[in-house]
């Protein structure tokens, strides 16, 4: 599957190049995209004839953010679900808004979170997706650019759920299939698949061993929510007499290449149910902080071997900012709350969005860091201004985590093509991402009833 590009050679020219290579060298250059592959990266590169060029002088140049977690189909829903812990915030407002949610309105808010995401620097996201609608997500992700692991999000039981989410098992997970089989590679490789059972309080046995027979048929991954809250937790012991953990291991769910959102609570016991399988985590502080759920200590979860760790800004209506620089910020701050300043440097908070990030949805071969070979893949950040002014001495890393946010992005480039340029996202209709979305939500609105 190929997409036409509008140019095949695009040049960086100029910038520092921040590259989160395993040298995490920095270095002063150009970097030059081909057919949308990183081909070179240095001082004085000739760029070949019909480059794009970007001048990039006395700006930082890094590998595209990665967001190992977003819901993409819940950007409709900013500010409809306030003030709520977890499982209210789920049961009275976004489980009654997913419900109400077609492939057109499952576009519109689909398109409205991937401008949001690439305007903050965003190349890649991992989108957990939608019970209805995810066709229209897909669509939206395919036109907006981005690259994304994405799939249907199966659901087929839980307390205070509506009926139109709880989808009988052999249906949903065929029906995860057929997206994964449909979309899996398409737009030139910018989408792949994954099989996305919501929680273990949402999903029945039978949802999560279809979901493993699926996944190994497909060699698809597994995405899903893991021990994010407290009462979540206390609600799995509650109905099975066993941890979420201890669950998964039973269903086989562990030995999937499984991906996990917050893992707020996994401490000793669960590592040692996890019993040394590899996991993939994404680490979302504000989603975490705004329902009350806790702060994961990052230091002993990075220190794990088989764990990899990323970030993600969640949901649109657990955020409400969906900016993934004020995500690593709040990364790194709350460690510094919870062990002291210096336990996780501003460094490990861009690894989070980079190519730890690469490793959490499992494409570090292709992306997270600027080195020949991966995909070109690149924001252009301008630290050139009064807010994120930086003395001569202070790290590049330091001034990035701490002092820059969205407004900081001058270029994001996906697979060579621009994709934002000064705050505009040149290939889309404002029409597309703006207006319909706000139509798409009255019309959602009017067919839900919320508590
Ligand atoms: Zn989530």
């Amino acid at each position: 599957v190929t997409e036409p590009r509008s140019h095949r050679h695009l040049l960086v020219r100029g910038g520092t190049l921040v590259t989160m290579d395993p040298g995490r060298r920095v270095l002063e250059g150009d970097l030059l995209i081909t057919d949308g592959r990183i081909v070179a990266l240095g001082a004085g590169i000739v760029p070949p004839p019909a480059t794009r060029l970007l001048e990039a002088r006395g700006l930082f140049v890094l590998p595209g953010f990665i967001q190992a977690h977003v819901h993409l189909g819940q950007a409709l829903f900013r500010g409809l679900a306030e003030d709520r812990p977890l499982l209210r915030w789920l049961r009275e407002r976004i489980w009654p808004l997913e419900a109400a949610h077609t492939d057109d309105t499952a576009y519109a808010s689909g398109l409205l979170g991937a401008a949001d995401c690439l305007l903050s620097g965003t190349t890649t996201v991992q989108e957990f997706g939608l019970v209805r609608g995810m066709e229209g997500i897909f669509r939206a992700i395919r036109d907006s650019g981005l690259r994304a692991v994405a799939g249907k999000c199966l659901m087929d039981t839980g307390e205070g759920a509506p009926s139109a989410l709880l989808e009988d098992p052999d249906r949903a997970v065929e029906e995860a299939g057929d997206l994964y089989r449909r979309w899996h590679g398409e737009a030139g490789g910018r989408i792949r698949g994954a099989l996305c059972p919501r929680f273990v309080l949402s999903c029945s046995r039978a949802i999560w061993e279809r979901t493993v027979t699926l996944a190994a048929e497909l060699g698809a991954p597994v995405h899903t929510h893991l021990l994010e809250s407290e009462a979540e937790e206390a609600a799995v012991r509650a109905a099975l007499g066993t941890g979420q953990m201890e669950f998964l291991r039973a269903t086989g769910v562990l030995d999937a290449d499984l991906r996990v959102a917050h893992a707020v609570w996994l401490r000793e016991p669960e590592l040692e149910t996890l019993g040394g399988r590899p996991l993939k985590i994404a680490h979302c502080p504000s989603a975490n902080l705004k329902l009350g759920s806790g702060v994961a200590d990052l230091p002993f979860l990075r220190a794990q071997a088989n764990l990899a760790v990323g970030i993600g800004c969640d949901g649109a209506p657990c955020n409400n900012d969906m900016d993934v620089l004020e995500e690593m910020r709040l990364a790194a701050l709350l460690q510094g709350l919870k062990g002291g300043p210096g336990s996780f440097s501003a460094l490990s908070a861009l690894e989070l969005a980079t190519i730890d990030g690469a490793r959490a949805v499992g494409w570090e071969d292709t992306i997270g860091s600027l080195e020949a070979g991966k995909a070109g893949d690149v924001v252009v950040l301008d630290l050139d201004r009064p807010q994120t002014f930086g003395a001569p001495g202070a790290s590049i890393y330091d001034r990035i985590v701490y002092a820059a946010a969205r407004d900081a992005v001058r270029w994001v480039v996906v697979d060579g093509e621009i994709r934002v340029e000064n705050g505009r996202l040149p290939h889309l209709d404002p029409e597309e991402y703006m207006r319909r979305p706000a139509e798409a939500i009255r019309e959602l609105l009017s067919r839900v009833e919320l508590r």
